[in-house]
């Protein structure tokens, strides 16, 4: 089959700026070609059976040159390869993307090309910037700093001044001093506001306003670095009005998120939306005990139990697929009702056509045993982890009821020991590390190390027995209201607002 390759906009870095079709290419893509300007968090919504093929250009250094990233792109569509081309903000703004788009007509190759949100625009607009407004500009103009190699700066200040429009310029950090000079000797007022807006859309966004003739001391006071857009015009004067990213509750926050491997993202999404630097770490998988003959035994006689108990949808994973090898299915259940620990745990019966009949009103286990002690006359079965907490036991035994604990997966803390996030947990980088289990805490300890000082980061966690786990390691923590996602937010932002006393 003819491959072919789709050049994509990434967008200016929030991953929630790549355009819906952007995404569609990347889910297709066998490999991809991007560069250093587009985020990791994009990064990540490429598929893990593509090939990732790394050109990124460092400023005035070219690991591959434009040479190397077309013929590139020509053998892998060549071959037959679905190519995705990955380019920060839209590629056909100083992207390049149209060279690039020449050299495969030239080549006889298949191409679509995916626009993509430019910096241009939203940088500033994430930076309270609107790039036009009737007040103060009816023009915005787009404007390249960077000139081709070899050759002076080659911009007509005196025809940007006329047009008294908004004026983006991009690649501008090192030029800035030249683009001032060049607009004030062209007449341009030295009080006109200008700003730069640097790693714009992205969590560590900072922003620098001035005028025309100060920006370049207020800058280089801010350290200000690539890659940041400069901005001139009166729409810059709305910044401090409009600056909606900046002032997000979890803006400036980075927090480590701590979960089970393939467990939906929808935590780290909801901090993101907040405004926070949210990094994911991976650190437990669960793996269903197989062959499972005490499951497999407890399943064979269901009829002798009342209540069928789960503390999590990995129990109800592995109790469906040991229905399914044993060839039953849902009516082997009879009369049997079922409790489960939570929401989440519920959705994961609903999935197979079940329907919880006690869900606790808090979600932890000994609330469920509570809950359950309260309810039940006969027999119960508990399938679950494997060193799961004798909360639900004890609740259960003391009201006399009898009970078989069954484990039925286990949980493997699986990831190689990461030194670097070691350093960066006791050099106090990150703000907050969330635990949505106990075994998430031991997960981030296996992972770094027993030994790690932990004093300088704060556990948010989810429930009582997460956080007795979290304070054995000697972090202080935070515990949500309730054993729910949504209160883990809660707690975050609460926690960030000072509201919470550490
Ligand atoms: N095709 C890209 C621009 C590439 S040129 C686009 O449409 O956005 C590279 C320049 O873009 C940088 O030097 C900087 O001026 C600007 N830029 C890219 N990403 C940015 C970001 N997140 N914040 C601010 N400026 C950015």
């Amino acid at each position: 089959m003819a491959g072919k390759v789709t050049l994509v906009g990434a967008g200016p870095g929030d991953p929630g700026l790549l355009t819906v079709k952007g995404l569609w290419a990347l889910e297709q893509a066998e490999v991809v070609v991007y560069d250093r300007l587009v985020s990791p968090a994009v990064l990540s919504l490429i598929p893990a059976s593509a090939q990732r093929i790394d050109v990124g250009k460092e400023a005035s250094h070219h690991p591959v040159p434009q040479d190397g990233i077309n013929r590139i792109l020509l053998k892998e569509a060549r071959a037959g390869r679905n190519v995705v081309r990955l380019k920060g903000g839209d590629p056909f703004v100083f992207g390049r993307g149209g060279e690039e788009l020449q050299v495969l007509a030239a080549g006889g190759v298949d191409f679509e090309e995916v626009p993509g949100i430019t910096s241009a625009v939203a940088a500033a607009a994430y930076g309270g910037i609107p790039v036009t407004h009737r007040d103060f500009a009816s023009s915005v103009h787009f404007v390249t700093a960077h000139a081709r190699a070899g050759t002076a700066l080659n911009i007509d200040f005196e025809a940007l001044v006329r047009t008294r429009g908004t004026l983006v310029f991009l690649m501008g950090v090192t030029a800035l001093p030249v683009i001032a000079e060049g607009l004030l000797s062209a007449g341009m007022d030295p009080d006109v506001p200008a700003a730069m807006v640097e790693n714009g859309t992205l969590p560590q966004q900072r922003r620098c306003l001035s005028t025309l003739s100060n920006l370049e001391r207020r800058a280089a006071e801010m350290g200000i670095r690539s890659p940041a857009l400069l901005i001139v015009g009166g729409v810059c004067s709305l910044s401090e009005e409009l600056c909606w990213f900046e002032r997000l509750p979890l803006h400036g926050r980075r927090i480590l998120v701590t979960r089970p491997v393939d467990r939906a993202g929808t935590l780290s999404e909801k901090l993101r939306a907040l405004g926070a630097d949210v990094v994911g770490f991976p650190c437990i998988r669960t793996e269903a005990i197989r062959p499972c003959p005490a499951m497999e035994e407890a399943l064979g006689r269901l009829s002798a139990y009342e209540w069928l108990g789960f503390t999590s949808a990995a129990g109800v994973e592995a109790f469906w697929s040991c229905l399914r090898d044993m060839g039953k299915d849902a009516r082997a259940l009879g009369g049997v009702k079922l409790a489960a620990v939570g929401p989440a745990t519920g959705r994961a019966l609903t999935a197979r056509g079940l329907a919880a009949d006690l869900v606790p009103e808090f979600c932890d286990a000994a609330h469920m045993g509570a809950a359950l002690a309260n309810v039940a006359g006969g027999r119960v079965l508990l399938l679950r982890a494997e060193e799961g907490t004798p909360a639900l036991t004890n609740a259960l035994e003391a009201a006399g009821i009898a009970c078989d604990d069954v484990s039925v997966y286990r949980t493997i803390y699986n990831n190689p020991r990461s030194a670097e996030l070691r350093r960066e947990i006791e050099a106090g980088r990150f703000d907050y590390v969330t635990f949505t289990s106990a075994s998430t805490v031991k997960g981030l300890v296996f992972a770094v190390g027993p030994d790690a000082d932990f004093t300088r980061i704060t556990g948010l966690c989810i429930g009582e027995q997460t956080a007795g786990e979290a304070k054995r390691h000697g972090l202080f923590v935070q515990v949500a209201e309730r054993a729910a996602i949504d209160a883990l937010v809660e707690l975050a932002v609460k926690t960030a607002d000072g509201g919470l006393c550490i």
